[in-house]
């Protein structure tokens, strides 16, 4: 550790002696000018003064927490330290996750959108101590991937697993940091690094060499940014490269001709002639956002007429009403259509922000705002939820019900998702405008100002606004010369009764209080152009725009086809989803029904989660009667808060999706003797109330609604246990068994029986007459010679091998 501390002391030796500014001071970051690229030009972050009572906390929290916070854990856990073990300034193993090196870079593109919103001298040094580390890991071939470097450099091993070790994938981050970084600081010692990698790596894989895909896509929107840096086309063309290679047959690799990995990577069939998303999330949505920076940047309409089919199929059947994507955790990856499951959503932090990458893509290519109303829904909801307010606790999979099994973490062996956080919150100003040569378009809604450079003008626009919670914009437009040209103002389609740009989720009432635009407090009519409001005129300083979004709560349905939100209500506000959470609501909200007449308020509540909106009204309560009914049992006044804001008071009972009906509530349990039992068990898995909640599965894989299991105890004896105040008659026990054979780790059990309790702590076998089955996908019932008991014990001996659970358990 003494050889780190010394490397920051010379620096700052030579900031001493050096005067900061020649250190520090940016250098000139040279134009390339490019054969062409998206129509729609980004206004980048660092032109976008944000001062916006939302956004400028979480900034600030970005820069002073979550960022040197990530690398404070990036040394904890051995990240930084195989940097430096590769460059030979310490001894020792590789530390942590084959692919670790690529939160390092993300941390660092991450640190350098910090910078160049906010100098920060320290975070400056710091950034380029790593550097420095980097150019020392480097090998003399420009080959740099920590895991095959360490103890000592493994050449043999090189580009042999392309599948599953991310060598690419890793130096796609590097690649991203690097041009981050040059962008920044000018300094060009990182970009170099890039550079020389990236040329090892179109080297090795060309036609007629190796032309296996990369296993992680990644590399493709990195090596888009390198030629954007550099204006090298050879990057580009290794880009397109593979792109191309996903899919073709015959392709050759270490594993042979045609080694393919199928789906899962999306390399079943060639990009252009992929039609549905499917497989791993993260890894498709990076591969279309990869898709879309090739064909802007090449003009490959083949690539573009794929992802705009891809695209209708995720929106069309594919996405969470929070803009999440990816249902199964099981490949972290989409499900069939209208699979979107909420308790066990996977809806994993990376694949939001790629969502928004690739729609923000999307948008640049086409100019249209309904990929900019997806992209807002995930910023705002799935994106958001995936890291703490405090700014250092990361959600993984972002659920949109839970029982209170979730809860943000401090880090993950895997940490893809935190090191996303710390890079993609800095960049968020950056979605908020774009231009088209003189036009200039508004996208979302930040107070703040930026001075946009169009073709032949700079025109500064000044946004006010309370966005999220008001629906009022303001802005002021101050060209540097009066001339006629068109601003784009986005209307939202949530606010033209449609939250999805399909027909996913529909309002369920349309409303017709209209959205309000003014010019220099003249009403004007909305011209909506792909759904922006088209203003052209002669713009002259000092000229206004005033928009008005209503922004009443509304109740959002989905598609039949959507099983898991039948009968079921989601409320939004502007672009909030909102959430019930234990805390509002006496701990259960599951059993809550929120009929289609209940009246809905709303209210600013300052003290609460850092100031957020909250929606209150009257639900009633589902009850299941003794004959297995549900019916109402009274009423309850409820509050939803802003689904991002959940899971910060604690773990338990969460929903974005309450029933509007009863028979979609989990309703209060009917008053069982299993039901009224203490109940205990010898280990818990998931949840013990599963196994009395009287809700039957569909089947015993059904995890939809929670089960109790032991794993991952295996080929153990566990034993769950039923107690009353006093004794009861009791003649049989019926368990429905949970078992996920081919998905996860559970059986049925080797074998069970049931115990009664006869004395103090005495329990005996009872004297069954029916003999104790382990059928799948029904009750198991047995039947016993009646006891007298206050205690009901079953033992389940587990195969060898094998964990076991239970979906519920009946006791009679
Ligand atoms: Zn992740």
């Amino acid at each position: 550790m003494v050889h780190r501390k010394q490397i920051l002391v010379a620096v700052l030796a030579a900031v001493v002696t050096t005067g900061l500014c020649t250190t520090l001071c940016k250098a000139k970051e040279q134009k390339v000018e490019l054969r062409r690229d998206y129509n729609v030009k980004p206004v980048p972050f660092n032109e976008v003064h944000v001062n916006d009572s939302f956004w400028t906390p979480r900034l600030e929290t970005s820069r002073k927490v979550t960022i040197p916070y990530a690398f404070k854990k990036c040394e904890e856990t051995g990240r930084i330290r195989n940097f430096e073990k590769a460059a030979g300034l310490m001894e020792g193993k590789h530390e942590g996750i084959y692919f670790n090196d690529s939160d390092v870079y993300k941390v660092m593109e991450g640190a350098a959108y910090s910078l160049q919103v906010q100098p920060d001298t320290m975070m400056r040094l710091y950034l380029d101590k790593v550097v420095k580390i980097m150019a020392g890991a480097q090998w003399e071939d420009g080959y740099l991937f920590t895991f095959y470097s360490i103890p000592k450099r493994q050449p043999e091993k090189l580009w042999t697993n392309v599948e599953s070790i991310h060598e690419q994938y890793c130096v796609g981050h590097m690649y991203e940091g690097a041009v981050a970084h040059y962008q920044v600081t000018g300094d060009k010692a990182f970009l170099d690094i890039a550079t020389k990698n990236a040329d090892l790596i179109c080297d090795v894989f060309a036609e007629g060499k190796r032309t296996d895909p990369p296993g992680h896509q990644e590399i493709e929107i990195g090596l888009c940014k390198l030629y954007r840096a550099t204006g090298d086309e050879k990057y580009l063309d290794q880009a397109k490269f593979f792109l191309d290679q996903r899919g073709r047959k015959g392709n050759r690799g270490p594993k042979g001709n045609g080694g393919l990995y199928g789906t899962y990577s999306q390399d079943h069939k060639p990009v252009t002639e992929q039609t549905r998303a499917l497989g791993h999330s993260v890894r498709a949505a990076y591969l279309y956002t990869g898709m879309a920076d090739v064909a802007a940047l090449t003009g490959n309409m083949e690539y573009v007429k794929a992802i705009d089919t891809i695209w209708k199929d995720v929106v069309d059947t594919k996405l969470y009403i929070t803009g999440g994507i990816g249902a199964a955790g099981g490949h972290e990856g989409f499900g069939g259509a209208y699979e979107l499951p909420n308790m066990t959503a996977y809806c994993e932090t990376c694949a939001s922000i790629a969502n928004i990458f690739w729609n923000h893509r999307m948008f640049l290519m086409h100019g249209d705002a309904k990929y900019l109303d997806v992209l807002e829904r995930v910023l705002y909801n799935a994106a958001l939820s995936g890291i703490s307010m405090k700014g250092d606790r990361f959600f993984y999979p972002n659920p949109l019900e839970s029982t209170g099994q979730h809860a943000r973490s401090p880090w993950f062996g895997c940490a893809c998702c935190p090191s996303n956080v710390a890079r993609f919150v800095p960049s968020v100003p950056g979605y908020t405008y774009a231009y088209k040569k003189n036009d200039v378009y508004v996208n979302l809604f930040i107070s703040g100002d930026a001075a946009i450079e169009t073709i032949n003008n700079k025109v500064k626009l000044t946004q006010q606004t309370q966005y999220p919670w008001k629906g009022r914009v303001n802005i002021s437009v101050e060209p540097e010369k009066n001339d006629t040209f068109a601003i784009y103002v986005r209307i939202p389609g949530w606010a033209q009764n449609q939250p999805v740009p399909s027909d996913l989720y529909k309002f369920h009432k349309v409303v017709n209080e209209k959205v309000g635009l003014k010019v220099n407090g003249k009403r004007v009519s909305l011209n909506t152009q792909k759904g922006f409001a088209c203003i052209e005129r002669k713009w002259q300083k000092g000229d206004t725009i005033e928009l008005n979004l209503p922004m009443p709560v509304r109740r959002v349905i989905a598609h039949p086809n959507v099983k898991a939100d039948r009968d079921k209500v989601a409320l939004q506000r502007g672009p909030l989803v909102f959430c019930l959470e234990w805390p509002d609501n006496d701990g259960k909200i599951l059993n809550l029904v929120i009929p289609d007449d209940a009246k809905l308020e709303t209210e600013y509540r300052p003290d609460l989660l850092n100031g957020v909106v909250v929606i209150t009204g009257t639900a009633r309560v589902a009850k299941r009667a003794m004959n297995g009914d549900i019916e109402p049992a009274g009423k309850k006044q409820f509050t939803a808060i802003p689904y991002y804001a959940w899971a910060h008071r604690g773990r338990g009972r969460m929903t974005v999706w309450p029933a509007r009906k009863p028979q979609a509530a989990r309703p209060e349990p009917a008053d069982t003797l299993t039901y009224r039992s203490k109940t205990t068990a010898s280990f818990v898995h998931v949840s013990l109330d599963a196994i009395k909640d009287q809700i039957l599965p569909e089947s015993s894989s059904d995890s939809s609604a929670l089960q109790l299991d032991f794993w991952p105890h295996k080929g153990t004896t566990e034993w769950l246990q039923f107690e009353w105040n006093q004794k009861h008659e009791i003649s049989s026990v019926k368990v429905y068994w949970f078992d996920d054979t081919g998905r996860g780790g559970c059986h049925v059990p080797k074998s069970w029986k049931v115990l009664y309790r006869n004395g103090e702590e005495n329990f005996k076998p009872v004297d069954n007459s029916t003999p104790y089955r382990a059928n799948k996908d029904a009750f198991n019932k047995v039947t016993f010679k009646p006891v007298q008991t206050d205690g009901i014990k079953i033992e389940i001996t587990l195969q060898d091998k094998w964990s076991a659970g239970v979906q519920e358990v009946v006791i009679e």
